[in-house]
Formats: structure tokens, sequence, C-alpha cells
């Protein structure tokens, strides 16, 4: 909670103000998670009014038998989100079967830029979140339109592929969930950068603890974790893992918990890029992306970063013509 101004000699606290924008499945599911965890008074806005109204109030009428205070409105209008400490941005296209994420650049392009335009003017010292596909050249483009510092601008995409990465290695072994630490780096796309040198469970590397070959299975199945449940869902893309990871970055950011989680935030100079979003780990907390770490990689994983990297690099050169 941020103070405010001081009321009779005590300090009036005022809650967090957290914009969520597209009330679709991942803003809906972040709105709710947000509200379930307190992290402050949710604004959630989308082109469809009616839509954002009445996710906002099913989530208002939730709060009495969950447990949970704080003002969620839903609205299209910008002027509402005044002000906004946090802004996520999950507004434009979903992918369909078949599709790569790269197949939204030209339509979410435009969308993420108009959004992000009319965003900043209202809520000019917010944090941006960007969830918004293909997430690292989509959080270049909220970066270049609001002009915002390269600390208030990151991207949600390492903390998902890292949590899918996680879940496939509990289920595999039999262990809880929370036992395992690990880092996926790189584009949230097929050239993501799973660290296995970095994964452990309970402190113990990974690669100790299953064959080479069951590894590699599980670093397949989380670079196709997203396409894959869009093979299952038909009509739509994952979105409680995504909005999970959201809330995640969300409260490292409020509580100013100064965590270490993979984002795409903007490279200048660390890992010997430049000018470029990519999924890196970075110190979040109060003031969005506090420090990028520069952990030591071997050789083949600098070579799968850097490829990564000249696969979002081509993505941004593309887009750099949309803005
Ligand atoms: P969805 O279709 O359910 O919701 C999108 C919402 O955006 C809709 O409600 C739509 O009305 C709204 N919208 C569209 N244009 C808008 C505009 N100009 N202003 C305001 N609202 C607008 O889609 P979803 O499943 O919620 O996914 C949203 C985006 O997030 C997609 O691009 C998807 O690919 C992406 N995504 C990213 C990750 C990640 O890891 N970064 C994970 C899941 C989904």
């Amino acid at each position: 909670m941020i103070p405010a101004r001081a009321n009779g000699g005590s300090i009036r606290m005022k809650r967090n103000k957290i914009t969520v924008i597209g009330a679709g499945n991942v803003g809906g599911t972040t709105a709710q998670r947000l509200a379930e965890k307190e992290l402050g008074d949710v604004v959630l806005l989308d082109v469809y009014p009616d839509v954002a109204k009445g996710k906002a109030l099913d989530l208002a009428e939730s709060g009495p038998v969950y447990g949970y205070d704080g003002q969620i409105i839903g609205t299209d209008r910008y002027e509402e989100i005044r002000d906004s400490d946090i802004v996520i941005i999950t507004s434009g296209l979903p992918r369909k079967p078949g599709m790569s994420r790269d197949e939204l650049l030209s339509t979410n392009a435009g969308v993420v830029k108009s959004v992000t335009a009319q965003a900043v003017k209202s809520a000019p010292n917010a944090i941006l979140i960007v969830v918004s596909n293909p997430l690292d050249a989509m959080t270049y483009v909220a970066y270049k339109v609001s002009r915002f510092p390269k600390q208030r601008v990151i991207g949600m995409a390492g903390a998902l592929d890292s949590a899918r990465f996680r879940a496939f290695i509990a289920m595999e072994l039999s262990v809880s969930v929370e036992n395992i630490q690990t880092l996926v780096l790189g584009g949230h796309g097929d050239t993501m950068v799973p660290l296995v040198r970095y994964t452990t469970v309970a402190g113990v590397p990974v690669a100790d603890l299953m064959p080479k070959d069951r590894l590699e299975a599980i670093i397949q199945k989380t670079r196709d974790g997203g396409a894959d449940i869009v093979k299952l869902l038909k009509t739509g893309s994952a979105y409680y893992a995504p909005s999970a990871a959201v809330t995640e970055m969300v409260e490292a950011i409020v509580r100013d918990k100064k965590k270490i989680l993979p984002c795409a935030a903007l490279c200048q100079g660390e890992y010997g890029f430049h000018d470029l979003f990519l999924g890196v780990p970075v110190k979040v907390g109060g003031g969005g992306v506090e420090e990028i770490l520069e952990i030591k990689l071997a050789p083949e994983e600098m070579a799968g970063l850097k490829k990564s990297a000249e696969a979002v690099s081509e993505l941004c050169r593309a887009v750099d013509k949309m803005i």
C-alpha cells in the first residue's frame, strides 16, 4: 500500500489502483486473481464495455463469499483508469489452432499501440505489464509508444514458461511444484531457452534426477505448452497459468518483493543485446524492472539466447514500420 496524505495526525493508506486492459479470458481471470489477493482496486477496461462491466460486477459480488474487499469496476472509458499504479495490457487476439504467436503481429501491434497511447495519458506514472502476443514485440511497441523509462515497461512470458517447466518436472518426479526452481529465458516462442543447469529440485540439479531423454521431452513440452492448450481449447488460448504469472509479477511490484523472475525487459548491453526486449532474469520490485541479472551462461545456452534474440529482432523490425 502507498501512504497517502496525513489525516488528523494518522497516515491514511490508499489502495493501489490496477488497470487490466482487455476483459477477455486472460484479463478477466487476472482481475479475479488480483481481487482475491487484495492487491488493489481493479479497473477492467474493454472496447466492449458491457463485458467489462458484467465481469467486474460478478467479481465484486464474489467478494463477500471469498472474503475480499476493494473496488472493481468495468468500463471502456480511459478517464476511469486515471492515476493507475499498474496497467496490464491483455487486449488483442489470441491464437487459433495451428497458428503461431507471430502471426498475430500486425493485428495486435495496432491494438497495443492504440491502448498504450490512451492509457499513458490517464496513467502517466504507471508500470506497464504487457501480455498480448507476440509478447516481446508487443512489449517493444508499448515501450516505444509510451516513452516510459525502461524500468516501467515489462513483458510477461518467462514467469509463465518457467511455471510450465516447473509443473511438468513436478509431475514427472511426483514432487511438490514448490520444490522446483528454474529460469526460462529468451523470447516467448519456439526459441525460448529453458536453463537446465539452473533448474533444481529442492536444491538438487534436475539432470541428476531423471534420464536425459525424459528431460528433453519435458523441455519440448514446455516449448509446446501454449500450442497444446490452443489445440485442446480450439477457440482460445491459455489463461489460468498466464493470469497466475501476471499476478505473481504484480505482487512482486505492489509488495516491493524484489523477486527474481524471468521477464521481457529492455536489454541495453546486458548479455550483449542492445535495444531489445527479451526474457532475462529481472529483479522485480516497487520500481518495476529494478535490475537485470547477468548470470553466467554456457556457450550453448548463450547460442540459444542469441537465436531467440534474432527471432525477436526480426519481429521488432517489422513492427517498427507499423508504429
Ligand atoms: P480474449 O480474446 O479472450 O480477450 C481479448 C480481449 O481484448 C477481448 O475482450 C477484446 O474485446 C479486447 N480488446 C480487443 N481490442 C481492444 C482494444 N482496442 N481495447 C480494449 N480491449 C480490446 O484473449 P485472451 O485469451 O484474453 O488473450 C489476450 C492476449 O494475451 C492475446 O494476444 C494472447 O495471445 C495473449 N496471451 C499472452 C500470454 C503470454 O504468455 N504473454 C499468455 C496467454 C495469452
